[in-house]
């Protein structure tokens, strides 16, 4: 039976991370090398993940997508993705990584029942890369993202963080790169998650701006959202050569259609991308709570559900003040599961 919060948002989709570890350190994202790692023993276990995707399917969930950190360092992920992928009532399940492992677990993934890879790139300079992730090698996402490419997977769908200064003299050509081969780039505008990115509005690349590059060399026509709830807003090229899509949540946030629940890899249910806390299923569970107890905690945190961070932002920012990202604190992305 489907919930929704206090603007009658329904919960919809299940974006679970599997482990707060990385191996790259993108600046933007996680730019220290340490942080206070989730032990071992409070990851959720393939049995506790399993448990509660059940129940949030059974509360209306239809998509779930596995992410971190970086899923792919979580062990065994494949046998996790095996349990999920056979859930009755789950339409879809998505991965998202940054590519870098990702050649030798493509056919894996597949055969799991993945339907899905959504893969992190930002550059396709190896130095930049470099630069931006502060670890690994571009060589071995590309390699990856063929990997997934032979595998069957289709669509495969880049995202690309723009920040100015930083990579957004490469929006062509990251374009070009995915008509060549058959994938949707997303250009996803760069947000203030986290407290360590040190995040400045004057490097947000905006939708319009995107739009507008894109535009001076290709022919291309708006084409909606995916669904009512999609984050990107795509774009179709007129040549018949795919679609391109912004996720525009600093320039035109999207709260109001947001279905989306977040699980931490410890356990923490939580409602917004910039939640300051999350609501302790882990802890409910262990502690031998029934299906019933915790569908009933769900339905009772979902209910009471206000956030709408992207859309006070936008305020903020339109207002004489404007927006301080100092004046929250908010959860690690690598912590929520971005
Ligand atoms: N490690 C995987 C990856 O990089 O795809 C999965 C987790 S990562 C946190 C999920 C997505 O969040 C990535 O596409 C990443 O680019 C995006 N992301 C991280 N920090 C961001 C930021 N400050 N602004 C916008 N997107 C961000
Ligand atoms: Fe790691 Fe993904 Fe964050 Fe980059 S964006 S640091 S790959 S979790
Ligand atoms: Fe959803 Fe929060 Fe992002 Fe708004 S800011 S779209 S409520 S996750």
């Amino acid at each position: 039976m489907a919930i929704r919060d206090s603007f009658k948002r329904a919960l919809e989709d299940l974006r679970i991370s599997v482990t707060d570890r990385c191996n790259l350190r993108c600046l933007y994202c996680m730019p220290l090398a340490e942080y206070d790692w989730v032990e071992r023993r409070e990851l959720l276990t393939f049995e506790e993940i399993e448990r509660l995707a059940r129940l949030f399917i059974s509360l209306g969930a239809q998509k779930i997508c596995l992410t971190g950190g970086e899923p792919l360092l979580r062990r065994e992920i494949e046998v996790l993705a095996r349990k999920l992928a056979r859930l009755p009532g789950l339409g879809d399940l998505s991965l998202t990584t940054n590519g870098v492992l990702l050649a030798d677990h493509a056919t894996t993934l597949r055969e799991a029942g993945v339907k899905r890879i959504n893969v992190s790139l930002d550059t396709l300079k190896p130095e930049r890369f470099r630069q931006i992730a502060q670890r690994g090698e571009l060589e071995k996402v590309l390699a990856g993202i063929e990997a997934a490419r032979l595998a069957g997977f289709k669509p495969i769908k880049i995202n690309s963080v723009i920040e100015r200064g930083v990579n957004d003299d490469e929006i062509p050509d990251l374009v070009e790169f995915a008509r060549a081969n058959g994938y949707t780039v997303r250009f996803i505008e760069y947000m203030d998650v986290g407290n360590a990115n040190h995040w400045k509005l004057d490097r947000v690349v905006t939708k319009s701006e995107i739009v507008k590059r894109i535009s001076a060399r290709y022919a291309v026509e708006p084409a909606g959202r995916e669904d009512a709830s999609a984050p990107a807003d795509n774009f179709r090229f007129l040549d018949g050569k795919g679609e391109f899509g912004v996720v525009a949540s600093v320039t035109e946030p999207f709260c109001r259609a947001c279905t989306r629940a977040r699980l931490t890899a410890d356990g923490n249910l939580v409602t917004c991308l910039f939640s300051d806390c999350g609501h302790d299923l882990k802890g409910l569970m262990r502690a031998g709570a029934s299906d019933e107890t915790i569908t009933g905690r769900i339905r009772e945190i979902w209910k009471k559900r206000a956030d709408r961070f992207s859309e006070e932002r936008f305020e903020a920012m339109k207002s004489p003040e404007g927006y301080q990202p100092e004046g929250r604190r908010k959860i690690e992305m690598i912590v929520l599961g971005g």
